[in-house]
């Protein structure tokens, strides 16, 4: 059974014509990264706000573990989905520690245990929780915000994650530490992964699969970068 199933999702935006996403159907297996790329306003990112519920679609049927969450209540995938994007968007006055524990203290875990898995999370991205744990936001490097951004999304120990360029604001040399230290924690963790990406590289190095997704939300799978690039984008 796939973990995520998207049967023919489309998304149409208030106020627009065009759909951002049309008819997309897509099966994703439990463990697997599966890499969403395709040019600008294809409808990535749309994508994955569809699987976590921020936004609704307007067509089709979205499944999770084969339960259709297509109208349930987004706080309900919470606990499943954590959510990673470029511009981190750690809550400025709160401190990493905080910041990492959102959805913890969301879950109304007891105080204890949410110490207790803010320091394992901070561990796991590479930050000394007692080096770190105290500090603000505007007193990490890019790279180290982003590491928080992603321990804050393991939060509850969500099985699916999604990934929107995760890595993309950062420079390249940190951005290669940082792909190849996650690549090592999803060896552990084994979560399913959406990761969307306009780097071709990235897309390579990180994907077990690449669907590219066109104007009409066609999906081809690629495993190389020739083959990526020799989709046309238009159709
Ligand atoms: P941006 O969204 O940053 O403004 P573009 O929409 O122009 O940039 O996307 C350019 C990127 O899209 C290129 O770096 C290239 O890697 C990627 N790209 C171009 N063609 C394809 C394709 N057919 N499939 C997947 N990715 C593509
Ligand atoms: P991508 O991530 O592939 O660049 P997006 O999912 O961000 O694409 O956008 C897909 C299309 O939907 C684009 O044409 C974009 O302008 C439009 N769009 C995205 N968000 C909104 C919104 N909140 N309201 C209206 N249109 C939107």
């Amino acid at each position: 059974e796939p973990k995520i199933r998207l049967d023919h999702v489309s998304k149409v935006y208030p106020g627009t014509d065009t759909p951002a996403v049309s008819e997309l159907t897509l099966d994703i297996d439990p463990g697997e990264i599966l890499v969403l790329v395709g040019p600008s306003g294809c409808g990535k990112s749309t994508t994955l706000r569809l699987i976590n519920r921020m936004i609704e679609p307007t067509g089709g049927r979205i499944y999770l573990d084969g339960d259709d969450v297509t109208d349930v209540n987004p706080d309900q995938l919470r606990r499943r989905i954590g959510y990673v994007i470029q511009q981190i968007g750690l809550f400025p006055h709160q401190t990493i520690a905080e910041n990492v524990a959102t959805v913890p203290k969301m879950l109304k875990w007891e105080k204890k245990k949410i110490s207790a898995r803010v320091d394992e999370l901070l561990d796991m991205v590479g930050l000394d929780p007692r080096v770190y744990g105290g500090r603000y936001p505007k007193e990490l490097s890019g790279g180290q915000a982003q590491r928080v951004g992603v321990a804050r999304a393991l939060g509850a120990d969500p099985s699916i994650m999604l990934m929107d360029e995760p890595f993309g604001a950062i420079d390249p040399i940190t951005r290669e530490s940082l792909q190849n230290e996650f690549l090592r924690l999803q060896d552990e963790l084994r979560k399913t992964i959406v990761f969307v990406t306009h780097d071709i590289d990235e897309a390579i190095k990180m994907g077990d699969r690449i669907a590219i997704l066109g104007k009409q939300s066609v999906v081809h799978q690629a495993d190389t970068p020739e083959r990526i690039l020799a989709y046309p984008v238009d159709d």
